[in-house]
């Protein structure tokens, strides 16, 4: 029985990790599990998987999901009914007790944002292995966190589906025999819409993504394509390739997940429905393979696969994300940070479509150029994009 903790139960990968787990009778056992705001939710996985830690995001919410846990309506009928209760926890101490908790073998860190980075970061200091779906942790804090990593000597398996994809590629020969890694983009629902129509993109329609049901910044980031800015940020650190090595195509059925180019030329690709299920189970069962019945690729409905190269001038963001990997220091965290900023004000209809790479670049121009030595300097750099992309947001509206 693997014992797992999980940052962001409640969340799209969280949700699919119980699903996981669910689908695997006496495999799994979750000890702990941390949640946000959506307290009626945590309250059904509370009960239905009964870690010994549940944390959310604020006080209040703890107030309430004891009360409901201690409720015997709660608790009458479930399977768990006999197990003891729980311990609530909030905030950001509540999050690193889920992480670090000490029965936990693997931490599944899917969290959305900054807020997952020093738990994640605690949990791998102790020798944890991670599942990792929250972007920020590499994006925000690769250089620090990869240091953490080869001193605890543990196992980073990466749960996005392009980063698996190369994973189980990666298994197929030796790092000195890669020539380069390709990752696919799915080129979101404006691949075919012409530039001069993207001043006009509302929420909605950039909410709307063809292939993946995702959280709502990671949604949007696929809509501008700087989620393959990150995720191409992610795979330098991941992976240990130069950017020079990393090269990116647009794949819009998204079948083939990624692919390694070896030296010789022949080229290996993992392909797979579209269902996160797969490569969260694929990280949580490493080294082995497990059976199961829910991940099939229907081979009659792919009827064929297409490629194309970015057109750079639609996806300004995966320039962007280039150049901040490129220069380093604080400029990816701060890439990420801005990001998260222009965003929400694009969702809250304060910023078009087209300014959120404006916002960005602008916030990368001002920063700062610090050392980044430990999660305290990428939380400042954080902070202080994140102040810069407020002003910057601001004066655009006034
Ligand atoms: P969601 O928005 O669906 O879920 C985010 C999770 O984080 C929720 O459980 C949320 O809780 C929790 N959370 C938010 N704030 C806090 C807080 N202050 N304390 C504790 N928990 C908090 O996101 P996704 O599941 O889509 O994505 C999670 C991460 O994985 C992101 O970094 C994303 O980029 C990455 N990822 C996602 C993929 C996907 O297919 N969804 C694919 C690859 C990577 P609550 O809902 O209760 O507020
Ligand atoms: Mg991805």
């Amino acid at each position: 029985m693997k014992r797992i903790s999980i940052l962001g139960s409640t969340g799209s990968i969280g949700r699919q990790t119980l699903d996981v787990v669910d689908a695997h009778p006496g495999k799994f056992q979750v000890v702990a599990m941390a949640a946000g705001s959506n307290i009626k939710l945590a309250i059904e996985q509370s009960v239905k998987f009964r870690p010994s830690v549940v944390s959310v995001a604020t006080e209040a919410g703890a107030r309430e999901l004891c009360a409901a846990l201690k409720s015997p309506s709660t608790r009458t009928g479930a399977k768990t009914a006999s197990l003891p209760m729980p311990e609530v926890l909030f905030g950001p101490e509540g999050l690193d007790r889920v992480a670090t908790h000490p029965d936990a073998e693997i931490v599944v860190s899917a969290a959305v944002g900054v807020v997952g980075l020093p738990a994640t970061y605690k949990a791998i200091q102790l020798g944890k292995h991670i599942a990792l779906a929250n972007k920020e942790v590499l994006v925000a804090a690769g250089e620090v966190v990869m240091a953490a990593v080869k001193r605890s000597k543990i196992a980073l398996l990466p749960v996005d589906s392009e980063h698996n994809a190369i994973h189980q590629c990666l298994r197929g020969g030796e790092s000195k025999e890669v020539r380069r890694l390709v990752l696919t983009a799915s080129g979101g629902p404006f691949r075919k819409l012409p530039l001069s129509k993207f001043s006009k993109i509302t929420p909605e329609q950039a909410l709307a993504h063809p292939n993946w049901k995702m959280g709502q910044r990671i949604t949007i980031d696929s809509a501008t394509m700087m989620n393959k800015g990150f995720e191409v940020i992610e795979a330098q650190w991941l992976f240990g390739v130069g950017l020079d090595k990393i090269h990116v195509v647009i794949h819009p059925q998204s079948t083939i997940h990624s692919m390694v180019e070896f030296v010789d030329g022949s080229v290996l690709a993992q392909l797979g429905p579209t269902d996160m299920r797969m490569p969260i189970q694929y990280a949580l069962t490493y080294p082995e393979r497990v059976p199961s019945n829910t991940h099939a690729l229907d081979w009659s409905a792919l009827k064929k696969l297409d490629f194309e190269e970015v057109p750079a001038k639609k996806f300004p963001c995966l320039t962007l994300a280039k150049e901040a990997l490129r220069e380093g220091g604080p400029l990816p965290c701060a890439l990420n940070a801005a990001d998260e900023i222009a965003v929400a004000a694009f969702l809250e209809k304060r910023l078009e479509f087209l300014e959120i790479s404006e916002v960005i670049e602008k916030v990368l121009g001002k920063m700062p150029r610090t050392a980044m030595n430990s999660i305290e300097d990428v939380l400042q750099a954080d902070g202080e994009a994140r102040r810069l992309a407020r002003i910057e947001v601001e004066r655009r509206r006034n």
